[in-house]
């Protein structure tokens, strides 16, 4: 069967797609922090048929992630694709911002993808696979409050990239999905201030079905990206 690692699998966006990926026949092995929502959603897709493992990991911590995905790997499941959706968003002014959420932010929306791909790639590389980073269209774009978020993920686009171009040779893909405002617990984050329409936003799974039909991508082609927007548009 084939196998998928997902980060950020407690909630949201996340926690859909792994639904999504257990009722299309795929075993997963699953990344947050809140052990009891992955112990139940776990629970939920065994009762789908599926293998499923699943480890507590704090991403902002830098030295849990290597010792808990070896931990998690070595639980039997080999994925071909791996897909870090794990993130966070602050709004302020960028100069009002301390270093300590700066570096909170960039451990986790950059740094972390960075320590979650060297633990994982080097094992999907005798069959080959895909890694797809969550992006945003904050990559692309600026928005008032939302700087070091836009900054992220810019650098996590380029991140994307550069390990495609390295891995190429590997027969491992990177690209990245990138997102408008999608309707998850993201935007009722202690971190987050805004007002905006819920219900023109993205649902959790339709972003959910574009994350399969990357995943699901016959080895021979690469979407580098794929820009998926409400029909609202951006804000
Ligand atoms: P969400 O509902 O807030 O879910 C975030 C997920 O990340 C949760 O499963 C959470 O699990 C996990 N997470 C947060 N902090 C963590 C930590 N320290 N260690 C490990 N896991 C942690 O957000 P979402 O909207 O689904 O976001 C998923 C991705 O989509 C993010 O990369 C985000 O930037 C991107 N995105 C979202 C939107 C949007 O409008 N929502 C738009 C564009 C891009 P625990 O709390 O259990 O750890």
């Amino acid at each position: 069967m084939p196998t998928a690692i997902i980060t950020g699998a407690s909630r949201g966006i996340g926690k859909a797609t792994a639904k999504l990926f257990a009722s299309a026949g795929w075993d997963l092995l699953l990344i947050a922090r809140d052990n009891e929502s992955l112990k139940s959603l776990s629970s939920d897709l065994v009762n789908l048929g599926r293998i499923i493992r699943y480890k507590s990991i704090d991403l902002s911590e830098p030295d849990n992630i290597e010792p808990g995905i070896t931990e998690l790997l070595s639980q039997g499941l080999t994925p071909q694709v791996l897909i870090n959706n794990a993130g966070v968003a602050w709004t302020g002014e960028l100069l009002s911002m301390s270093l300590n959420e700066w570096q909170w932010l960039f451990q986790m929306n950059l740094t972390s993808v960075f320590q979650v791909c060297a633990a994982v790639v080097p094992v999907m590389r005798s069959s080959g696979g895909i890694v797809i980073n969550v992006s945003s269209h904050a990559a692309r774009n600026t928005f008032p409050q939302w700087g070091s978020y836009c900054v992220s993920k810019a650098a996590l686009a380029s991140f994307t990239k550069s390990l495609a171009e390295e891995e190429r040779k590997h027969s491992i893909r990177a690209c990245t999905l990138t997102l408008g405002a999608v309707n998850s617990s993201l935007w009722d984050s202690q971190t987050v201030q805004g007002e905006f329409d819920r219900k023109a936003m993205l649902s959790v799974d339709e972003v959910a079905q574009t994350l399969l039909y990357l995943a699901e991508q016959p080895a021979t082609q690469l979407v580098e990206d794929l820009t998926l927007m409400p029909a609202a548009g951006a804000f």
